[in-house]
């Protein structure tokens, strides 16, 4: 018997520990991220049987083996039979080149595939100790609205979302004020960066312990885990045999989608490389390619909203897979193998204008639908496509991510292709709903006496 994976910080000044307390926590205390101290790995004849699988048996092979002695088989199905059960198409574009839509959980955006089994597994660690958290969250649309979905109406679980009030769209607000329960809903007239600042004052203020904070933002293990099932779940649907190389593209942002996908790769997935597609927010590519990394501040706004952000988090855990350390504040304290990672990752910007191109000539030319992201991630693919010619032949299998519904960004696809995407069912009623929603200021001390009034 091999003993249990434990979790060790970026920061490396805190302890190991198990997965059950890294969920809890969230952050390490020594304000690193935590990662796994041994990559599980999964063989190409385990990878072949996935094939015919459904998505949430491989989701349960592949969690199982991070959750070792952590949980008993029987929950941790249960689990992700009732976190996976919409579908995860697979869309032909040409050649050996799809589409991968993570668009059709109850909130439309991939954030559903981590925030649903992240709730879960919490959920099944505090009712055994007999605990309860306090989930504070700052989002910029969709992180929001997929936590409070997958919190609402959990016992020993309360959440606290705070949102910039002008930088979401109306369907992305209504989609978390109208939940309640245990839902509580702050606007603020500031900006997604000042929200994440005062949940990040919480986090640290003592006075506020006994309230058991805990987050769920991809800083958390626990979200980053269910993001490595659908690498895994792509390839063994699209692979001719076992061992061939795929390439996938991910558009990026906090980088949580991308740490799945190269949690897989060193997990034994054969990805030929990465392409990891920014919006103009380009401190990426940028660090790629120069070894000198500057954060952007304040981010820059672009069309693809959910991914503005000038300093992502998870770059502390990519840097520590290549052997470097970069505290949180960014400052890197040991250099990574900075060319080991420009083989494995290919990293491209694309501005707006190139998103919107992208998004027409998609329709165009594939009949191929894509939201602001999504349509990142395509336009990051093709560049790589231009750049490696040897690779845009035929036979080269290539996925590229679509990370929210369509219908989500009404007004962008409209004046692009003039058309209204149809709402997918889970979208569906939401303007009849009535909200529920509290106005804050982006005063500390407002904030914290907000949650000890609610909270007591
Ligand atoms: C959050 C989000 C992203 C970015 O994902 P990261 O894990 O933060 O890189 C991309 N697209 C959509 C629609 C999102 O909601």
């Amino acid at each position: 018997m091999s003993s249990p994976i434990l979790f060790y910080s970026t920061n490396l000044s805190s302890e190991l520990v198990a997965f059950s307390e890294a969920l809890l926590k969230g952050q390490a205390p020594d304000k690193g991220l935590y990662l796994p101290e041994q990559m599980p790995q999964i063989d190409l004849t385990e990878l072949a049987a996935f094939k015919e699988l459904p998505y949430h048996e491989i989701a349960y092979r592949v969690t199982r083996k991070f959750l070792k002695g952590q949980i008993d088989d029987e929950n941790l199905l249960r689990i992700v039979k009732e976190a996976y059960n919409y579908p995860v198409p697979l869309e032909h574009v040409y050649d050996r080149n799809y589409v991968l839509r993570l668009d059709q959980g109850p909130t439309a955006s991939f954030k559903d595939f981590a925030a649903r089994m992240m709730s879960r597994l919490m959920q099944f660690y505090l009712a055994k100790e007999k605990r309860s958290l306090l989930i504070l969250t700052a989002t910029s649309g969709d992180t929001g609205s997929a936590v409070a979905n997958a919190f609402y109406g959990l016992d020993n679980v309360k959440v606290v979302i705070l949102f910039p009030k002008t930088e979401v769209t109306d369907r992305q607000r209504k989609q978390m004020t109208t939940l309640g329960k245990n839902v509580h809903v702050l606007a603020l007239d500031a900006k997604f960066d000042d929200c994440q600042a005062l949940v990040k004052k919480a986090f640290s203020d003592h006075n506020l312990d006994y309230l058991s904070l805990s987050s769920a933002n991809s800083i958390n293990i626990g979200r980053l885990i269910p993001q490595t099932i659908y690498y895994f779940y792509a390839y063994a649907r699209l692979c001719k045999e076992p061992g061939e190389e795929i390439i996938f593209s991910v558009p990026s942002g906090n980088f949580g989608d991308m740490m799945g996908g190269i949690f897989a790769m060193k997990m034994g997935l054969p990805v030929k490389k990465f392409v990891i597609a920014t919006n103009e927010n380009d401190e990426f590519p940028k660090f790629l390619y120069s070894g000198i990394y500057n954060k952007i501040e304040p981010s820059l706004n672009c069309i693809s909203s959910a991914m503005n952000v000038g300093h992502p988090s998870n770059l502390a855990r990519l840097i520590a897979l290549y052997g470097g350390l970069m505290d949180e504040t960014g400052t890197i304290h040991q250099p990574a193998d900075m060319e080991k990672m420009r083989k494995e990752i290919y990293s491209f910007s694309i501005n707006d204008e190139k998103t919107r191109q992208t998004i027409a000539n998609a329709y165009q030319q594939f009949n191929l639908l894509l939201e602001p992201h999504g349509a990142v991630g395509w336009a990051g693919l093709i560049q790589y496509f231009t750049d490696h010619p040897e690779d845009a032949a035929g036979d080269r299998l290539a996925v590229s991510l679509e990370t929210a519904h369509p219908a989500k960004f009404p007004q962008e696809i409209m004046k692009i292709l003039s058309i209204d995407p149809a709402l997918p069912p889970a979208l569906e009623g939401l303007e009849e709903k009535a909200e529920v929603c509290l106005n804050i200021s982006n005063e500390y001390s407002d904030f914290k006496a907000y949650l000890q009034k609610t909270f007591e």
